[in-house]
This record gives C-alpha cells, sequence and structure tokens, in this order.
C-alpha cells in the first residue's frame, strides 16, 4: 500500500485510490494534496461519484466526471476514473483536474486578494512571494510540486531554495538576483534545481522586486516555470548540430553555407585549411569582406545566377594561392532556411574538392598525348616526304628497266634487267605499305564515296593475281552471291587494295590446292541491314590459335621462320584492317594448323543505280594502232623527263618537256598540242593550278585533253583532279599499257 501512496504523490493534482468491499467503498490511500484539500476523503464526495465508481469498477474502463467547487471563487475539475491494479486486487483510482476555465464568484468584487489567489490557482508555473526584509517565503503548491517537495519538506525561507540551486548554476542566479535588487537589471534566469528524489530539473525564475524609499529591496516576487523539457529538446538539437558539425568537419570537402544575405552562416573546417580564414573571420560577413574583390565579385555574379535560375551549378575553378595554383571541383545549391515563425529564404550551399593532382595529371596527359600526336604527324610526313622523294626516282629506274626489256637484250641481260624491275617493284610496293599505314595512323587517308560494279573489282582483283596462282598450280575461284546488286558506292580503289593482298597473302601461304575469292551479302546480329561480306579462304598453312590474335596488328607476323620462308614486313593486315574500318566495316580471320584459313571482312550496303556508270570510261580492250600525236608533257623531274620521253618516243610520239605549270600555260599558247600529261607537283604552280588556268582561257583550249600523273596513286586526288577539268589520271610508275590505253581514249 505504501507504494501505492508514494504513486499517488508523484500525481500533481489530488488523489483517492478505492474499493468496493461488501457493497462499500473503502479508502485505499490517498495523496498528500488530498490530505490538503480535504484532510480525509469525505462521505460526501462518494455519494457524489458512486455511480462513476461502479462504472469503471464493473466495467473495468475509464471515466470521467465534472465537478464545481465553490471556495471563495468557483473553480471547476475533471474528476477522472481509472481501474487500477495492486498486488492484492483491482481498486479505482480517483484524480482531480482543474479545468483552465475559472469564473470569478458574481457576489464577490474584484479584489487583489482574489486576483492572486486565481492567478496562483492558475498558472502553469510555480509562485513565489519572498519578504526580503525577514526572509520569509511563500511558495505556491505548483512551485513545490515542480520540485517534488512537500510542504514539510520545503521551508517558507529562501535558503530551501538556494541550497537546491545546483552549484554550477549558483553563482549566474546570485548574479542576476543582486543585477535586479541594486540595479533593477531584469530578473530572468535559468538554472538547474534539485527535487526530493535528487535530480536535477531546469526552471526560468522570474520576479519583480519591490522597493523603499532608501532604494533597499524589501520583497520579490515572481514565478518558476519548469523548462526541463524544452531544455532537453534544445540540448537534442544542440548535439545533433554538433554532431552535424562534426561530420562536415571530418569531411574532406569544402562546405560552407550563404544566408539570404549573402553573409556567411556556415564554414567548416576543410574551408578554413583550403581559404587560410578562420570561421571566426569568415562568420556573419560577406565575400566582400574576406576575399580579394575580384573574388568576391565572381562569386557574386555565380550566386546571383544561381538565385535567379535555380538548380544547381557545377564547375571546375581555378585557385591561385601565393606559391600554388590549386583546382577545385565547386558545386552550389539553393536551400530553403525556414527561420522560426519568419518566412522561408534562398540561402546557397557551397562544396567543392580539391581536385589539383587529377587536374595536374589530366593536364599532363593533354600534353602527353599532344606531343605523342605531333610526333605521330611528325613521322607521317616524314614518312609521306621521304617515300615521296624515294618513289620519284624508284619510278625512273622501273620504267627505265621495262624500256630496256622491250629493247634487243640477249638472255643474260634479259634475266638481270628483269631482276632490277622486279626489285624496283618489290620496294615500291614497301613504300606503298609504310606511306599507306602512316596515313591511316595519322588519320590522312580520305575514303572515295563513288559508285562501282563488284564484280569487276573482283574480275580486276582475281586478273592481277592470277599468274601468281598458276605459277604455283594453284586454283583461284571467283565466287559472286546470287542476291548481289550490281553497283554499290564506295571506294573500289581502297576495296581492291584490300582484297589483293588478302589474295596474295593467301596464294604466298599456300603450296597446293585453291583460292577463294567470295562475295556474299549478309545479315549480321542486331542490325537491320544486310553488309557486304567478302572472305579469300586458301587451303594453305593454316595459322596457330595463340597467333591469331595478334594478325591485324601492326609489324606482326606468325613466326620468324615463317617471315624468313615467305618475308613481308607485317604492315599488309594492319592497313586491311584501318582500311576496312575508315570504310566502316569489321575484319575477321578463322583458320586451322595445316589446313587453310578464311580472311573475311565485311562493308557497309549501299545500293547504287546501275545507270550512274553508263557514261564512265570503258577500258578500251582492243588497242587499234595509234596515229601519232604531239604530246607535252608537264614533268620537273630530270630523269622522270627522261624515261617519258623515251617510252613515248617508242610509242612514235612527238614530245614537248615543260618544267613546271607556268611553262605548260605557256605553251600551249604557242603551239598546237594533241594531249598534256601533267605532273601534279611542280614548282612555281602545280598540275592543279595549270589546268585551272588553261581551262581558264576558254576556246579551243576548254577541250585539251589534259592526263594527270600522279606520283601518289593513293592520295584519293581522283576527285580534285577531275574537278579542276582534267579529263583522266595516270599513276606512277607509268604502266605503259595503261598510257597507251588512255592516249587513244582521249586522242580519238
Ligand atoms: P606480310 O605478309 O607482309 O608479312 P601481313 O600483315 O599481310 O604481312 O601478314 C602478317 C602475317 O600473317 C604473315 O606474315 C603470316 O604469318 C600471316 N598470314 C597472313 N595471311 C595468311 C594466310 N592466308 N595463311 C597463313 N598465314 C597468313
Amino acid at each position: 500500500m505504501l507504494n501505492a501512496t508514494l504513486l499517488l504523490d508523484a500525481l500533481m493534482m489530488p488523489a483517492v485510490l478505492l474499493r468496493l468491499v461488501d457493497s462499500h467503498w473503502i479508502v485505499l490511500a490517498q495523496n498528500l494534496l488530498a490530505t490538503e484539500k480535504w484532510g480525509r476523503f469525505s462521505e460526501r464526495e462518494l455519494v457524489q461519484m458512486e455511480p462513476k465508481l461502479r462504472f469503471c469498477w464493473e466495467t473495468n474502463s475509464a471515466t470521467e466526471q465534472q465537478k464545481t467547487e465553490c471556495c471563495g471563487h468557483v473553480q471547476r475539475f475533471i474528476m477522472i476514473f481509472s481501474p487500477w491494479m495492486l498486488a492484492d486486487g483491482k481498486a479505482v483510482l480517483v484524480h482531480y483536474v482543474p479545468t483552465t476555465e475559472i469564473s470569478y464568484p458574481a457576489s464577490e468584487n474584484d479584489n487583489l486578494a482574489t486576483r492572486f489567489n486565481l492567478v496562483v490557482a492558475g498558472s502553469k508555473g510555480g509562485i513565489y512571494d519572498w519578504n526580503v526584509i525577514d526572509d520569509s517565503v511563500y511558495w505556491s503548491d505548483r512551485m513545490k510540486a515542480i520540485l517534488g517537495a512537500s510542504s514539510y519538506q520545503f521551508s517558507g525561507k529562501a535558503a530551501a531554495f538556494w541550497e537546491r540551486v545546483h552549484p554550477e548554476d549558483k553563482k549566474h542566479v546570485e548574479d542576476s538576483l543582486q543585477g535586479h535588487l541594486v540595479h533593477c537589471w531584469p530578473f530572468d534566469v535559468e538554472c538547474r534545481i534539485r527535487t526530493d528524489a535528487g535530480y536535477y530539473v531546469w526552471i526560468n525564475v522570474t520576479g519583480q522586486a519591490v522597493w523603499d524609499a532608501q532604494g533597499k529591496a524589501t520583497r520579490l516576487a515572481g514565478s518558476v516555470v519548469d523548462i526541463t523539457d524544452r531544455k532537453r529538446a534544445q540540448t537534442e538539437i544542440q548535439e545533433r548540430e554538433k554532431l552535424i558539425e562534426s561530420i562536415l568537419d571530418a569531411l574532406p570537402l569544402n562546405v560552407f553555407v550563404k544566408d539570404a544575405h549573402g553573409c556567411l552562416r556556415f564554414y567548416n573546417e576543410q574551408t578554413e585549411k583550403t581559404t587560410g580564414i578562420s570561421r571566426e573571420q569568415a562568420i556573419g560577413r560577406t565575400d566582400f569582406e574576406i576575399f580579394p574583390p575580384q573574388v568576391a565579385q565572381s562569386n557574386m555574379l555565380v550566386d546571383m545566377r544561381l538565385r535567379k535560375d535555380g538548380g544547381t551549378v557545377i564547375a571546375e575553378e581555378l585557385i591561385h594561392k601565393d606559391d600554388y595554383d590549386m583546382w577545385l571541383l565547386a558545386g552550389k545549391k539553393l536551400l530553403t532556411y525556414h527561420p522560426a515563425g519568419g518566412h522561408p529564404e534562398d540561402w546557397i550551399l557551397s562544396f567543392s574538392i580539391d581536385i589539383t593532382d587529377r587536374k595536374e595529371s589530366e593536364i599532363a596527359l593533354l600534353a602527353a598525348k599532344e606531343t605523342a600526336e605531333m610526333a605521330v604527324r611528325a613521322k607521317s610526313d616524314f614518312l609521306s616526304t621521304m617515300s615521296h622523294e624515294i618513289r620519284t626516282p624508284l619510278n625512273s629506274v622501273i620504267g627505265t628497266a621495262s624500256l630496256l626489256m622491250d629493247s634487243d637484250l640477249d638472255d643474260e641481260q634479259r634475266i638481270y634487267v628483269n631482276l632490277i624491275r622486279q626489285s624496283g617493284e618489290h620496294l615500291l610496293g614497301l613504300i606503298n605499305d609504310i606511306l599507306d599505314f602512316s596515313k591511316l595512323e595519322a588519320g590522312k587517308m580520305l575514303v572515295e564515296h563513288e559508285p562501282f560494279r563488284i564484280a569487276e573489282q573482283l574480275d580486276i582483283v582475281s586478273r592481277i593475281v592470277s599468274s601468281l596462282a598458276t605459277n604455283k598450280g594453284l586454283q583461284l575461284k571467283l565466287y559472286l552471291g546470287e542476291t548481289m546488286p550490281e553497283v554499290v558506292y564506295g571506294d573500289a580503289h581502297k576495296l581492291r587494295q584490300v582484297l589483293l593482298n588478302l589474295t596474295s597473302n593467301a596464294i604466298k601461304f599456300t603450296s597446293h590446292g585453291e583460292i577463294r575469292l567470295e562475295v556474299i551479302l549478309v545479315k549480321p546480329e542486331n542490325q537491320s541491314d544486310p553488309v557486304l561480306c567478302f572472305s579469300v579462304s586458301d587451303t594453305g598453312i593454316g595459322i596457330p590459335a595463340d597467333k591469331i590474335g595478334l594478325l591485324f596488328s601492326e609489324f606482326s607476323q606468325v613466326d620468324a621462320s615463317t617471315t624468313r620462308k615467305f618475308g613481308g614486313t607485317g604492315l599488309g593486315l594492319a592497313i586491311c584492317k584501318k582500311l576496312v574500318e575508315i570504310m566502316g566495316g569489321q575484319v575477321g580471320v578463322s583458320s586451322e594448323l595445316g589446313l587453310g584459313s578464311r580472311f573475311w571482312f565485311s562493308l557497309p550496303l549501299e545500293v547504287a543505280n546501275a545507270s550512274l556508270l553508263e557514261h564512265e570510261i570503258k577500258p578500251i580492250s582492243n588497242l587499234k594502232e595509234q596515229t601519232p600525236l604531239t604530246i607535252l608533257v608537264a614533268e620537273d623531274n630530270p630523269s622522270n623527263q627522261l624515261l617519258i620521253r623515251a617510252i613515248l618516243s617508242k610509242l612514235k610520239h612527238q614530245v614537248v618537256i615543260a618544267k613546271n605549270g607556268i611553262e605548260v600555260v605557256d605553251f600551249v599558247q604557242q603551239a598546237s598540242y594533241d594531249l598534256v600529261l601533267m605532273d601534279m607537283q611542280m614548282p612555281e604552280m602545280d598540275g592543279l593550278d595549270a589546268t585551272k588556268a588553261i581551262r581558264a582561257l576558254g576556246g579551243r583550249y576548254a577541250g585539251l585533253p589534259i592526263i594527270a600523273l600522279t606520283a601518289n596513286a593513293l592520295e584519293g586526288d581522283k576527285g580534285r583532279v577531275l574537278s579542276v577539268g582534267m579529263n583522266d589520271y595516270l599513276s606512277k610508275p607509268i604502266d605503259i599499257g595503261k598510257l597507251k590505253e588512255a592516249l587513244q581514249r582521249w586522242s580519238s
């Protein structure tokens, strides 16, 4: 029962515990406040509440009842009846809760005493009234309840309060009290005070003193409010704020926040380190107060744009420090701040991270890439210049050897001259490979987009390599898929180059059996349109599985002994791969050691109308006897001049040599020529400009046949040559057959 009494004492309102025994209600316990109110719980009270008590007892459910009491004033209560389980059986707890509604007795006049009582009764806080002269204090019940103290435990002296104030708070409460009593400063202080149970509660004490004529305080009255909950909530908020701050401080990020006026409100540790400006210097200030004006100005512009457009701004920023530069990846975002009781405001959250290391390596990488690209460009330029320089005399060697072959030679001489010509052609092939590769590597190779006949290209390739195959006793078979379009768009020259390379390899690495050159239409997976698939299959030595992956890399050959046996540079397949790729296709190979290989490549299919090729220059198959022509040859290189003169003279033509473009334009106006053979690269004026100048003369010059002689067949300059008004082009070294064909075509 003692426990129940203690529990009841903890209630802030009068409370009684009752039990029904043999149809009689007996009081099991009542708390101090009830004792103060009634002394002993009265029979009259029991009669009034009997029906509700019964209801609660019988249904085990809580109920309530209004009650009004008159005791100098009218006080309204709600009586709450709750079922209560005790160790020895059930009981009903009745406690009285005053309602806030207090009305003044109509019969009485307002007077101070009544009002004071009402205020004391209605106040949520405790009330005290301290007589400073005799040190007696009136403490209201609420005040005692806050402290959890009974009237007996809380004497009517000020000391009863002071001895309970937390030692750490005593001084500032005393200072505040003296400030009020002596200097009339407002008395409003928060402190901790010990309850009877031994723990501390937070209270807010306010008061107003009364002073005598000499200015001595004689009385102090005021209120005490329990603010423990508020303090606890405040402490929790502060702790959470501290936690968030320490998390933001621990981040290797600069984080700071500006309010609606641009004043810094938050500034983390990393920002202090990065800027060298402490939190104390920064908080409450604008950028203009802490940063150099240009920096503050540019920050302000970004902030203004953000406030206008919203969203998030992320950018890389370069910051110049005294002795080094720092790169930051910085972001800004609008935050909506809700001040207590005020309108929401737009604040700006800024965050940034040091990316100097990454940026420096990026810059270094970029510089290295540029240097590497420059080196590749330089290499490619060097190679193309060198190969051009080498090709010119080589053309003379091959051409002269060809001329010699047609002259009267004995058998031994013929073998030697043939050797010279073959070696020259081999060397030219190597130079062409190197030149092609360097151009492809430097991305300088242009792809043509012209209509051509697929069958014709296959035919040309097979005619070129057929003697090689026949010499080795190999069969060369062509296969053209059934549904193939006749004419397609593409770069016939590059296609031929790839096919020639693959077919020559197939012949080179096959000793018996057959070579199959095939083109079909294939529809790759995940692609709606079919593609052209060319393949070259052989029954040769095959390729070991572990070497297949390297085949298309430059300078790669299956093994040294193979290389020695078969020769080659290892550039051919690398060139094929790059050529196919710039034409938009893919390459691949499958092979079985000892059984043969199949090299294939795909090209995008773009069908062209066959009528586009109706007006093309058709090869003249049956060469008729050519009537002698007067030909103007533009050529700056003396040995080439010699060679071309010899070839043309041998073909019974009259030859005039001009050593540059200016001379050509001059000569054509002085005499009449049947045709001009125009070198492309010449000093003073090149072939293109000379042609333009001749065509610009108009009249008969407009129809004068001009055939370009280009040293670099792969330059893809057929388009350029035709666009300035030339009629045809021949590549060097000059193929006598092709030259004859062209002369016949354009002289007729
Ligand atoms: P090259 O033939 O000038 O050495 P390629 O790049 O054309 O250079 O070929 C690289 C290597 O691939 C060759 O040296 C050879 O070892 C291998 N190879 C190419 N084609 C075939 C083939 N049809 N059969 C067997 N091996 C081949």
